[in-house]
């Protein structure tokens, strides 16, 4: 039974769509539709007012990790919350569970990454790894080792410098763009859009070419401060690396003092069935990781960048004066980092991850079955982090055109069966509780084939 009447529902949906402006609303097909409002959710599943159930396939925002409504969690946020909701972060005062945490991530975190700086979410953890590489290189008298070589269809997040780290084409209309002059776009590594005619070692080769190209134009190491990469590109469109080529851009970086920024936002705490992708998986250990989402399954906003050794001592050995000049009010907060701690014991007490690396392979392998349908024209990622792409000729591998809308039009149909998909244009993207089961995981490819 739900929360709330079809009337009642109706008005929260009038009043949604009157008042709230929402992250990415499309303003031509937001006014007559509204949005679907969700009042419940428990594990996997989530109900809207009227008690209709889904199935969340994408976890919230990729960030649902351990499950919804979990009792624990709201033990822990209420005990913090009556023994100590806030406390200043700023440079003389700090509280008991950001200073575990903090120890925690850096035990987590490959070898050298000791230090973490906490932030309200993923695009203020980028937004602090580019002013802290920034303070770095000026610290150490570096001052025009400036650029940064990013990819295009990367997503680091909306602040200023995390969008302009950015590059999927959308989100850079020319009305709306946010540009500097410091920051470039190399290709996409995605080898099923812009691999034609190349093996996968081949199409790795002119990627890694084309950065050192980059670096080369750009007046060598000297001139070049940072690359920034996620490890499977999320909201790019799940787009698994070719083999070896992230971890050859790394090595180029380690060879040149150019920093390696890992965006773990969306890989990091189990979703590839390790707490970090980089190194367990990539083979890469970068200089800085960025986390956030499945550091609190969502529960409470957080996110981190955790930084290395070398980096902290430049930026702490700097001349007398100086000070960090970054902070946020809600950086290392209490109850957010109360929150934090209790969803990594769960990931680790519940054997999470290992679940993960069960259940991803056997989503993958089911997902792979639906490759026999005409309109499917690739399934990709890894784990619980992935995606269907429709195409109208899988051999020409030419789109839908683009007002059908085909990715919204299959997610509004799962909808009506119960299940949540993302659409991103031509693409249904998945990245479910990591606590999925493999009958969800069956339930979730037979909706998507019907
Ligand atoms: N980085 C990556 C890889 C992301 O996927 C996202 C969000 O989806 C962000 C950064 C931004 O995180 P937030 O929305 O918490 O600011």
């Amino acid at each position: 039974k739900g929360q709330l009447s079809a009337d009642e529902t109706q008005a929260i949906i009038d009043m949604d769509r009157d008042h709230h402006l929402h992250p990415y609303q499309i303003f031509d097909v937001f006014p007559e539709e509204g949005a679907l409002p969700i009042a419940k959710g428990v594990g996997s599943f989530i109900w809207d007012t009227e008690g209709n159930k889904y199935l969340d396939a994408v976890g919230g925002l990729w960030c649902n990790n351990i499950g919804l409504g979990r009792d624990e969690m709201a033990d822990v946020i209420a005990e913090q919350v009556r023994e100590l909701s806030y406390a200043s972060p700023f440079v003389d005062m700090t509280n008991v569970p950001a200073a575990k945490l903090a120890k925690k991530l850096a035990d987590l975190a490959p070898g050298h990454l000791n230090h973490v700086f906490f932030t309200c979410g993923g695009s203020t953890a980028v937004d602090s790894a580019y002013r802290t590489v920034q303070m770095y290189n000026n610290c150490r008298g570096k001052k025009d080792k400036k650029h940064f070589i990013s990819r295009k269809d990367a997503y680091h997040g909306t602040t200023y410098a995390a969008m302009s780290l950015g590059g999927k084409a959308g989100d850079h209309p020319d009305f709306f763009d946010f540009k500097s002059d410091d920051i470039h776009h190399l290709s996409s590594p995605n080898y099923y859009r812009y691999g034609k005619g190349l093996s996968e070692q081949e199409f790795a080769d002119k990627l890694v070419a084309e950065f050192e190209a980059k670096v080369e134009e750009l007046g060598g190491a000297d001139k070049v401060a940072a690359f920034i990469a996620e490890p499977i590109m999320g909201a790019g469109g799940v787009v698994l690396p070719p083999a070896n080529y992230l971890k050859r851009i790394w090595e180029i970086c380690k060879a040149n003092d150019i920093l390696y920024i890992s965006d773990e936002v969306v890989t990091g705490f189990g979703r590839l069935g390790q707490w970090f992708a980089s190194e367990s998986v990539f083979g890469i250990v970068p200089d800085i990781i960025t986390c956030a989402k499945g550091l609190s399954s969502g529960y409470l906003p957080i996110g981190a960048m955790i930084f290395s050794d070398a980096i902290f001592e430049g930026i702490s050995q700097a001349d007398q004066g100086y000070y960090y000049a970054h902070g946020y009010t809600y950086s290392g907060h209490p109850v957010s980092c109360a929150a934090a701690l209790k969803n990594i014991e769960i990931l680790e007490n519940e054997k999470i991850l290992e679940h993960v690396r069960d259940v991803g392979p056997y989503f993958m392998e089911q997902l792979n079955t639906l490759r026999d349908l005409d309109m499917v024209g690739d399934v990709r990622g890894s784990h619980l982090m992935v995606c269907v792409e429709l195409v109208k000729n899988k051999e020409t591998k030419e789109n839908f055109p683009e007002e059908l809308d085909i990715g919204k039009q299959v997610s509004n149909e799962a909808d009506a069966m119960g299940l949540i998909v993302r659409p991103i244009v031509n693409l249904n993207v998945m990245s479910p509780p990591l606590v999925l089961t493999k009958e969800e995981a069956d339930f979730i490819v037979s909706t998507l084939r019907k």
